[in-house]
């Protein structure tokens, strides 16, 4: 056997791939998947401005560009955030933004602080990278800013990855109350935080919040400021074209160049300007496509989820994004044992234990409503809601003598 190193030792494979195999049999209605809807995609916009990007730049887009990536949709991409496309990489995905992060950002051991339940992808990220996750306290609004700022008083936190706007996964979003408090409290104790926005397009209900990002500067002038953000192009247009950007001070900027060249040297110049090439028109019109697509399936979701799983689970009740997070009333109930039964019954989700960092809860779920139809919703959450109930009947008694 080749010995692999200690990084490669740290790695593990998404647990949600592994579950993804079990459920693609074609009559499971499967909630697992974290897919955007594959028929809102702009199929034939891109294909139009990928004719027009090898009309008008020929073999210039089929050659080797620059690793911070094609000026006019870093430009776009800056102009929206009031910033110098100086302050903008472009990345081949948000993951690979998270994993250049971790790699610019992360010395063995330092403390990184995580929503309980967090990103299952940015623990994979972060791990080849040895940090000590710890978690922070969230609720219906997300992180509790008292519970974070008691624990930066008792832990030396480095770094706070959050996903403050239609969290994967809960659906849940932080206030504009506490954003405020967040970023007072992280300057106070020095800590960076890193906002991953990649549903903040997808509202389909309330009023905007400012981003963290945007937030602090307000206040800071952007050499000082401790907010680096990221945004996707995959819940917007489409996730196969893996274009995406990390936002943030010029010299965290400037390290993610040299890490990114030597990663892959730049993110692929086609998609880069088939992208912008789709920034005027197209982008928006998809935006408003998408949020309705998914506001209807949501709204259908939870009523659903209201009526048909037993009393005592709770679910949230996004505003935007792709997902909900359900809470089964007995702690001692295993949704990844369930799991089988489900998909037994022709329904999947993904538990929620790998999305903890720390913690082994194991009585929740999440569930995508993205890429289901309305009828598939009703007959899945149905299902669902049978076998949560077969479970919760079948535990042993409170009091039943031991
Ligand atoms: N961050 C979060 C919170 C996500 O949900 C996802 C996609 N599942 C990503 C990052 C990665 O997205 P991308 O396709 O841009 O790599």
């Amino acid at each position: 056997m080749i010995p692999v190193s200690s990084t490669a030792r740290r790695m593990t494979s998404s647990a949600i791939r592994e579950i993804l195999k079990i459920t693609q049999r074609p009559e499971v209605i499967s909630f697992a998947g974290g897919l955007p809807a594959p028929e809102l995609f702009p199929v034939d916009p891109i294909r139009a401005a990928a004719d027009r990007v090898l009309a008008e730049h020929g073999r210039q887009a089929l050659q080797y560009s620059t690793t911070e990536g094609h000026l006019p949709l870093r430009r776009w991409i800056a102009e929206r955030s009031e910033i110098t496309a100086d302050m903008v990489q472009i990345t081949t995905g948000s993951q690979q933004g998270l994993d250049l992060l971790g790699r610019v950002l992360i010395d063995p051991g330092d403390i990184v602080l995580v929503e309980s339940p967090t990103y299952l992808g940015a623990l994979q990220a972060f791990t080849p990278y040895a940090p000590r996750f710890v978690e922070v306290a969230t609720d219906d609004d997300g992180i509790i800013p008292e519970a974070l700022d008691e624990l930066l008083g008792r832990v030396d936190g480095r770094l706070l990855y959050t996903v403050p706007t239609f969290q994967n996964p809960t659906g849940r979003t932080l206030s504009a109350q506490r954003r405020l408090a967040l970023l007072e409290i992280t300057r106070r104790h020095l800590v960076t935080v890193i906002e991953d926005g990649p549903y903040n397009e997808l509202r389909f209900r309330g009023q905007e919040v400012e981003t963290l990002f945007s937030l602090a500067r307000r206040t800071t002038p952007d050499d000082d400021l401790n907010v680096i953000m990221l945004g996707t192009f995959s819940k917007v247009l489409a996730p196969g074209l893996r274009d995406a950007w990390v936002q943030g001070p010029r010299h965290v900027i400037d390290k993610l160049v040299q890490a990114k060249q030597a990663a892959d040297l730049h993110s692929p110049t086609l998609n880069q300007m088939i992208i912008t090439e789709l920034l005027d028109d197209v982008l928006a019109e998809q935006i408003k496509i998408i949020r309705e697509a998914y506001g209807q399936r949501a709204a259908i979701m939870i009523d659903a989820v209201a009526r048909e799983l037993p009393t005592g689970v709770s679910c949230t009740d996004p505003d935007g994004g792709m997902f909900c997070w359900v809470s089964l009333p007995d702690e001692s109930i295993d949704t990844e044992a369930m799991l089988p039964e489900a998909v037994a019954n022709n329904v999947a989700y993904v538990p929620g234990r790998p999305f903890y960092a720390a913690g082994e809860r194991r009585n929740t779920l999440r569930l995508s409503y993205a890429t289901s139809t309305e009828d598939q919703i009703r007959t899945g959450i149905a299902d669902l809601g049978r076998v949560i109930a077969e479970r919760l009947s079948s535990r042993p008694a409170a009091d039943a003598p031991l």
